[in-house]
């Protein structure tokens, strides 16, 4: 009999996340203003956009197998070698490599409740158990307990996202030192720094190019490229080199690849969309205030608004998709009462501000 290995078998089957477009085919709107996926309003860079274009008619090349172009420019970013950056076709690419190379079948892995789910799907598909720290009453990332679930536990690998999804916080770079230091030294930290971008460059952990620890950027968040499929991992020489052995041998997208590099060639433009990108957090907070929806501190492209109870956040969101607009919120308690939004333009922020308005006045709760 064919049979799935035991540990897929065991995995139920699952949709981690409606996506827009099947929204909008069950409810059969046309249009939506798109708040719900962290994705950036702002759009990619015209220069990225251009190159892009330009090299569609070589679309029928591979891409460069080991991204070299676009890992000399990273390299040079962040001021390490090219041997100690991996690309991958996005950050959960990458999650999944990690999982693969380092959590044995029988492993373990420690991760945030309600955190970003894809490091804990990996996890599950090659066959290893989770443990969980809560987030704190106020929404933040319980470092303390993740310390002392890994000394306890000894997991293979750690997954931590700083500045966190969904809750926005973020620790800082003693914090975050301090956190490193503590961990047990045969435990990977995972640090997945998705939204490293809206935070300045001198309050991240410092590099440590170290066997256990590997971070991972992303060009999906300000840059703008989330459909394009692409990140990178930065880490030790070796963690690079094992990563090497399992990657896709042509797993990036090689218009990604030339849109990635001519990115980096624009910085004005990312600065333009960190800017943009803080505005539109201020408008939130104030929106939140105003309306009597607190907001939590965001260091990321979006804000959680506290709705006061669970069933009055999944009221407003479902309102608000009726309304066209569509956003999403948290599922684990403390962070499950608020609702997540986007930073978006100043129309489509302008959208669900009226949208938001109009459910608060027409819907009890
Ligand atoms: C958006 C997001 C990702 C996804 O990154 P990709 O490069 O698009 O795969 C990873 N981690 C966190 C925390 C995110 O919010």
């Amino acid at each position: 009999m064919i049979r799935p290995a035991p540990a897929i078998e065991a995995i139920p089957a699952t949709t981690p996340f409606i996506g827009p477009e099947q929204l909008m085919r069950d409810s059969g709107l046309s249009e939506l203003v798109r708040l719900g996926a962290n994705e950036s309003a702002f759009g990619p860079s015209p220069k990225a956009v251009e190159a892009m274009a330009a090299a569609l008619p070589h679309l029928w090349w591979y891409g460069d197998p080991e991204s070299y172009e676009l890992r000399e420019a990273l390299a040079a970013k962040h001021d390490c070698a090219i041997e100690q950056i991996v690309v991958g076709s996005g950050i959960d690419d990458l999650m999944g490599l990690a999982v693969r190379a380092f959590v044995p079948p029988g492993g373990r892995a420690v991760t945030t409740a309600g955190s970003y789910p894809t490091f804990n799907y990996h996890v599950t598909g090659y066959g290893g158990a989770l443990s969980f720290a809560p987030y704190r009453e106020d929404g933040t990332v319980d470092l303390d307990a993740l310390v002392e679930i890994a000394r306890r536990e000894r997991p293979q690998v750690l997954y931590l996202a700083n500045p966190d999804n969904p809750s926005g916080s973020f620790a800082a770079r003693a914090r975050m030192q301090a956190f490193y230091e503590a961990l047990p030294h045969d435990t990977l930290l995972f640090l997945d720094e998705a939204y490293g971008d809206f935070v300045d460059a001198g309050d991240v952990l410092p590099p440590h190019l170290e066997d256990r620890l590997v971070r991972t950027r992303t060009f999906s968040k300000a840059y703008g490229m989330a459909g394009a499929r692409i990140g990178y991992a930065i880490a030790s020489e070796r963690n690079v080199r094992t990563f090497q052995k399992i990657r896709l041998h042509y797993g990036v997208n090689r218009n990604a690849q030339v849109g990635a590099l001519a990115s980096l060639a624009d910085p004005a433009f990312h600065a333009s969309v960190v800017r943009e990108t803080a505005a539109a957090r201020e408008a939130y907070y104030a929106l939140g205030a105003e309306l009597g929806l607190p907001t939590l501190p965001s260091l990321t492209n979006f804000v959680l608004f506290d709705c006061g109870s669970v069933a009055r956040a999944n009221l407003v969101m479902a309102e608000l998709l009726k309304r066209g607009v569509w956003i999403r919120k948290p599922a684990v308690a403390p962070l499950d009462r608020y609702v997540r939004v986007s930073a978006g333009t100043a129309p489509m922020r302008a959208a669900f501000s009226q949208a938001l308005r109009d459910v608060l006045a027409q819907v009890p709760v």
